[in-house]
């Protein structure tokens, strides 16, 4: 029986090399329960060394393999390649700036975060000696894995600066639920023209988290909050 194969299309994009943005198809075996990181790994080891993608866990508890699968931002180590025959089209996550084919650059996710709000908890096994260079420690959100795939999601995240954003605000509504005495910073934050007023109830966030966040719910808490009981209803305006 002939192996089966199915296509990885991939927008490669290479500042000063790849330029403008171009796809590129690379054809490999499938085989039973291949997820799209493995199907990158496989290309990177035996086709390309300069396919630029993130990854670290490949048990969705890191987030950096997040990019865009067929249209919908999602985690790579746990998307499952249909089947054979199957192409499977990749791009970088939406609304982030890209470095390098699905590589991202997510300092702007991380800008708005408060590095004392009580749900950013340190992470006990990235000793000194497992951090980046530069990087004294790390420190991450609970629930959150910071994927970006909220962000990416959103139509209204398009201008992050403009829009705070999905993860920001779920994370401001956690820390108001541990933290009560902290509201009035708080909700300085979920209140501010760049806050839950810019939402515009698509959904889009809540629909893609690989994390059960669901930061609408969140988001229309906190405008209950601003405006009183009847507003926040989740639905499109
Ligand atoms: Fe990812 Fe969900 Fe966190 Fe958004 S809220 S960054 S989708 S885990």
């Amino acid at each position: 029986m002939p192996s089966q194969k199915v296509i990885f299309r991939i927008l490669r994009y290479k500042p000063g090399l790849i330029e403008p943005p171009r796809y590129q198809d690379f054809e490999i075996p499938w085989t039973p329960n291949l997820t799209v990181l493995d199907g990158l790994e496989r290309i990177r080891l035996h086709q390309d060394a300069t396919l630029m993608y993130r990854h670290c866990c490949h048990h969705a508890s890191c987030g950096t393999c997040a990019c865009t699968i067929d249209g919908t931002p999602a985690l790579a180590c746990t998307t499952r390649v249909a089947g054979p025959d199957a192409t499977v089209t990749l791009e970088p996550l939406a609304h982030h700036p890209c470095l390098g084919d699905l590589a991202v650059d997510t300092r702007s996710f991380f800008k708005e975060m408060d590095a004392g709000w009580s749900n950013l908890q340190p992470i006990k096994k990235a000793t000194k000696d497992r951090t980046p260079q530069g990087v004294d420690r790390l420190i991450r959100l609970q629930n959150c894995i910071e994927c970006g795939c909220c962000v990416a999601a959103c139509p209204v995240s398009s201008d992050a600066d403009l829009f705070v954003g999905p993860a920001v605000l779920a994370a401001v509504k956690h820390e108001l639920q541990r933290r009560p005495k902290r509201k009035a910073a708080l909700m300085k934050i979920a209140s501010d023209p760049r806050g839950a007023d810019m939402c515009k109830r698509h959904l889009a966030c809540s629909r893609v988290c690989p994390s059960q966040v669901y930061p609408a719910r969140h988001i229309a808490d906190l405008s209950k909050a601003i405006h009183g009981p009847g507003h926040g209803p989740l639905k499109k305006k």
